[in-house]
């Protein structure tokens, strides 16, 4: 599949083609949940509606100095994360940078079932544009590879580098994904390749295993509850079965 397929939809301004909303956060898998992010109009401290060079400056002050980036694919592998550091009141925005989704329609639909699961819990969501042309550069004659192969660590390193980048740059104080939670992914393989960039790029990456702790049954159990949207492959054309 050639990239030009995609090309003329990039950095296209991406408006919400999804009104429907999670429930809100009072069934089972939200026990002890903080009130203030219950309820579709309720605000969260945490989240900042600042943008730019406010934004920047807030974010360089106090508490928003630890404040984590979460690279997040979409909603089936990130939900159980979300929900847990949610919960705990950890400071932290998801980031939808995942140039390697295609086709475009399947990128739209995996960013708004992501951006849904954000907007009910009140977490910050981000979304970077969907630069193909880097993302098929950068894995050009990897197309053959196998998941969890060579193509996938270009893939990871691709991601997560934009990731740290855009973290250093608005104020955040270190990195974490859930680019790992599947068990189609290698986890170390994701690990090492985000321990190396965030010393790299000097922002410390989060090497949490997000499968443990119970969050692989909260995950499934999300997934059921809110029959959320399960796509059928990883992301790129080359790794659909
Ligand atoms: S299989 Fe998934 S992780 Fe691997 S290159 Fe394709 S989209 Fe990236």
């Amino acid at each position: 599949m050639k990239a030009t397929l995609y090309q003329d939809r990039k950095n296209t301004e991406i408006k919400s083609q999804n009104n429907c909303n999670f429930p809100s956060p009072d069934n089972a898998a939200f026990q002890n949940f903080p009130e203030e992010r219950k309820g579709k109009n309720a605000s969260f401290s945490l989240v900042s509606d600042k943008k730019g060079k406010d934004k920047k400056e807030e974010n360089k002050k106090g508490k928003e100095e630890e404040k984590m980036l979460l690279l997040s694919c979409c909603a089936p592998c990130s939900c159980a994360v979300i929900c847990d550091l949610a919960k705990k009141n950890i400071p932290f925005a998801v980031l939808f940078y995942n140039p390697n989704i295609a086709p475009f329609e399947e990128y739209q639909k995996r960013k708004e079932e992501n951006k849904r699961l954000c907007d009910t819990l009140k977490v910050e969501f981000i979304e970077l544009p969907y630069e193909t042309e880097q993302w098929f550069e950068k894995t050009k004659g990897l197309e053959k590879e196998p998941e969890r192969g060579r193509r996938c660590a270009a893939c990871f390193e691709l991601r997560l580098r934009r990731a740290a980048r855009y973290a250093k740059e608005n104020g955040f104080g270190k990195i974490s994904s859930v680019l790992g939670v599947s068990r189609h992914k290698d986890f170390n393989q994701v690990t090492q390749i985000g321990r190396q960039i965030g010393e790299e790029e000097n922002i410390p990456y989060l090497e949490t295993n997000w499968r443990k702790g119970g969050l692989e049954n909260l995950r499934h159990a999300l997934i059921k509850e809110y029959q959320m949207y399960e796509q059928t492959y990883c992301g790129c054309p080359f790794s659909k079965r």
